[in-house]
């Protein structure tokens, strides 16, 4: 049997009685008559009770609405049951529906605008208690153009608009925004003269109720344009909270809410200017530390200096600034030097040598190298690279042809 739907003759009815048809295993309470409304065309279910007891989900199956009780937290069962052929009270969460109400024709009045003014069609609309999105077919829309859309929105809802419902034998001879391939009788929701849409939905009487429309993210998708939007209270809300973010942020810069987006650009201009600063000044120290290690080891004349150096787990610009530093050292003549930085934890590896070290760093490991694990490149003065395992770091150390002196760990700022 269908469920009578009394939303569908009065949109402003609270609270109704009904007799209970059918509770399924699943909680699912099937009522005479309704005016709970569905989750359904992409407008969010109403909340409410029944008999006292909360309504926490209602959807429609072929003609019937379903009511299904909410479970308090813990075990899962409803604080109350109701039995077929017992007469009910049931009242709905007016705030929600009025607001859902709200947003539902809000979004038919914005559809109807968008199309009219920029040829835009409606292709999506979501709409729940907390969010009303609507996709428009268009691949960028402007600020100007949201701007434009938003005051003609308002302006219709000021001349407070009439919105009738009428239902139809067929869609013959109608003009629908809208398509419909619905058979027989039909439900055509208008706006005045301004659009006549096929509907199930609740809707406020006159466009005055909508309040206020203001538009806010607008965001692509695919081809289209997807813009956010609230109506009445929740507009204001919105309003209230965006303006207390902005003094928040006013306050942290300690200015005014519409010089924010300027300081704040500055702002990062500064940080990126100061970060770019900060690598320099750490690199420039890295490499003196790395020219001061290769004088603490006090190699002279025309001896190779050669030393390894243990970092903990990756090998970056310090790093490599550091055996810059130390085989780059000025004043050494003949500049005989090789620094070896291996990175323990990830295998990571990095060779560099002076030019009249004598050595072809490249050279060693093209031969060594493929037996051990060891991936990597580079010239005959500086190599990088990577183990299969770290593991594989000493063998590859093995195989070179000098000693290494072994530097104290991570000896960089
Ligand atoms: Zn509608």
């Amino acid at each position: 049997m269908h469920t009578e739907r009394l939303y569908y003759e009065d949109c402003y009815l609270r609270e109704f009685t009904a007799t209970v048809l059918s509770v399924g295993r699943d909680g699912a309470v099937e009522l005479d008559r309704s005016a709970f409304y569905p989750e359904s065309g992409g407008q969010a279910h109403d909340l409410g009770a029944i008999e006292g007891a909360a309504v926490g989900r209602v959807t429609e199956h072929d003609d019937r609405v379903l009511h299904f009780l909410a479970a308090p937290p813990g075990n899962g069962v409803p604080a109350k049951t109701v039995s077929p052929g017992e007469t009910v009270h049931g009242a709905i969460d007016w705030e929600r529906r009025f607001d859902l109400m709200q947003h539902h024709t809000g979004q038919h009045l914005l559809s109807a605008i968008a199309e009219d003014l920029y040829g835009w069609k409606t292709e999506s609309v979501h709409m729940s208690a907390e969010s009303a999105t609507i996709e428009l077919g268009a691949e960028e829309i402007g600020e100007a153009s949201i701007e434009r859309l938003e005051r003609e929105v308002n302006r219709r809802i000021q001349e407070n608009l009439p919105v009738r419902i009428a239902t139809h034998a067929s869609a013959e001879g109608i003009r629908l925004r809208k398509a419909t391939e619905r058979f027989g009788p039909l439900r055509v929701v208008s706006i005045a003269d301004l659009d006549h849409s096929a509907c199930g939905g609740a809707h406020v009487r006159a466009t005055g109720e909508i309040g206020s429309l203001a538009i806010g993210r607008a965001e692509r998708i695919r081809k289209n344009t997807r813009l956010e939007f609230a109506c009445g209270m929740r507009a204001a809300r919105l309003a209230r909270r965006q303006s207390g973010w902005l003094r928040e942020a006013a306050a942290v810069f300690q200015s005014s809410p519409d010089r924010i987006a300027e300081l704040a650009a500055a702002q990062r201009d500064e940080l990126a200017a100061l970060s770019k600063r900060l690598r320099t000044l750490e690199t420039q120290e890295s490499k003196r530390a790395g020219g001061d290690a290769r004088r603490a080891l006090g190699a002279t004349g025309n001896a190779l200096c050669c030393a390894a150096r243990r970092v903990p787990d990756a090998i970056g610009d310090a790093e490599r600034a550091f055996a810059q530093g130390f085989c780059e050292r000025a004043g050494a003549e003949p500049n005989r030097a090789i620094l070896l930085t291996v990175a323990l934890a990830t295998g990571a590896f990095l060779l560099r040598a002076s030019p009249e070290a004598g050595f072809d760093a490249k050279a060693w490991l093209l031969e060594a190298g493929p037996h051990l694990g060891a991936k990597g490149g580079g010239t005959p003065e500086m190599i990088s690279g990577r183990m299969a395992k770290p593991e594989g770091l000493a063998p590859l150390i093995a195989t070179l042809p000098f000693p290494l002196v072994e530097l104290p760990s991570v000896a960089t700022i």
